[in-house]
C-alpha cells in the first residue's frame, strides 16, 4: 500500500505513485531542443520546498539536450554508466559521482553505448529557461578536441 509519506521503489529507478514521463524540454514552444531515449520523475516536488528532485534515466547511447541557463545543477548519478560534459569538460560517470553545474555553464548528459546512465538532478523550482547554443556557440565548444569527440557521440550526423 501507498504512504504518501514514504514511496518504496517498486522497480529499478521506480517509485509507488511517481510518473515515468517521457522527456520534454522545458525550453518554451520551439521544439527545437534535441534529445534521445530519456525519460523524467519528478520524485519531489513541494510550494513549500525551494528546490525539486527529478530523476533522469537515459537509455543506452541516448543523451539529454545541450543547454545553458542561469539555475544551477546538483547531480547525483544512480545508476549505469556515460560521460557529461559541464563548462569545457568531459567527465566519464558512474553510480555515486557527484556532478555540479555552475550557472551558464554548458551542459549535456550522455549515456554509454553499452548502458543507460540513470541520474537525480536537485535544481531551483523557480527556474529560467535553457538556451540552446547557436552554431557559432558549437563552433567554439568544439575547439577543443575532446568536446567535439563528445558532441558527436551526442548529435551523430
Ligand atoms: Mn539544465
Amino acid at each position: 500500500m501507498t504512504n504518501r509519506r514514504r514511496r518504496r521503489q517498486d522497480v529499478p529507478f521506480g517509485w509507488e505513485g511517481v510518473e515515468v514521463r517521457p522527456y520534454k524540454p522545458d525550453t518554451g514552444g520551439d521544439g527545437g531542443a534535441p534529445f534521445k531515449d530519456l525519460s523524467r520523475q519528478v520524485l519531489f516536488d513541494r510550494s513549500d520546498l525551494a528546490c525539486q528532485v527529478r530523476l533522469f534515466d537515459i537509455e543506452p547511447g541516448g543523451h539529454s539536450t545541450l543547454e545553458r541557463h542561469q539555475h544551477a545543477h546538483a547531480v547525483i548519478v544512480l545508476g549505469g554508466r556515460g560521460q557529461c560534459l559541464v563548462g569545457e569538460q568531459v567527465l566519464d560517470l558512474r553510480p555515486h559521482d557527484l556532478v555540479e553545474v555552475g550557472p551558464w555553464e554548458w551542459h549535456q548528459f550522455l549515456a554509454a553505448a553499452d548502458d543507460h546512465l540513470a541520474f537525480l538532478c536537485i535544481v531551483n523550482r523557480d527556474r529560467d529557461r535553457p538556451q540552446l547554443p547557436t552554431a557559432a556557440q558549437l563552433d567554439q565548444l568544439s575547439l577543443d578536441p575532446a568536446v567535439a569527440a563528445f558532441l558527436r557521440l551526442g548529435s551523430p550526423p
